[in-house]
């Protein structure tokens, strides 16, 4: 994947299941709109109350290794007996566009997308206790934030203060305010 020109960020959030991720990231993408949530494809059966092409694109198996097999996923997993993947295209899309793109996806897909994109900003969200998910907790180190997410409003600002401030880190305002930089004589 060539991100010489993406102007958006990526970011990512796992964590084990019990720590409270889908409902952060839901309010933080209510709270900041330029910040979009990728859409996964699964091949799970839809739950009550989920809608196709919201919460997921709801597809075959057929269906999904026919994708597979066009590398049509930036990543994708086998989680919890079922395949899960994000689709490259839109992500790309959304990037170049300028939009700050959200993954919500397991820690096998975190490492792949890791590997292909260096400057994903990645948060693991912790739950406040951590009896009955010592086992679970073993891929930590490897994210760049950690949100323990003991209070759920303040779990929800520090998501916010983790976006916010990877958008002020240098090489991304470089980037984003170049004529400024170069008006300014500061090196970019
Ligand atoms: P659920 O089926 O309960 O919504 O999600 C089960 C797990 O799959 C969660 O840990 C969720 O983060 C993960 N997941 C959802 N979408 C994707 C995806 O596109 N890729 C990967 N690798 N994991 C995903």
């Amino acid at each position: 994947m060539d991100n010489s020109n993406a102007k958006g960020l990526l970011f990512l959030v796992s964590a084990p299941s019990g720590a409270g991720k889908s409902s952060l990231v839901h309010d933080l993408i209510t709270k900041d709109p330029n910040v979009h949530l990728s859409i996964s494809y699964t091949t799970r059966e839809v739950r009550p109350g989920e809608q196709d092409g919201v919460d997921y694109h709801f597809i075959s198996q057929e269906d999904f290794e026919e994708r597979k097999k066009n590398h049509e996923f930036l990543e994708w997993a086998f989680v919890h007996g079922n395949y899960y993947g994000t689709s490259r295209l839109w992500i790309e899309q959304e990037l170049a566009a300028g939009y700050d793109v959200m993954l919500e996806i397991d820690w096998q897909g975190a490492f792949q997308v890791k590997k292909i994109f260096p400057d994903v900003i990645s948060t693991f969200i912790l739950p406040p206790s951590i009896e009955a998910l010592k086992q679970r907790l073993v891929h930590a180190p490897q994210f760049d934030y950690v949100i323990i997410n003991n209070d759920f409003n303040q779990a929800s600002c520090e998501l916010q203060s983790i976006i916010r401030a990877a958008r002020l880190r240098y090489e991304c305002q470089a980037r984003r305010e170049q004529a400024l930089f170069a008006s300014l004589g500061v090196p970019a």
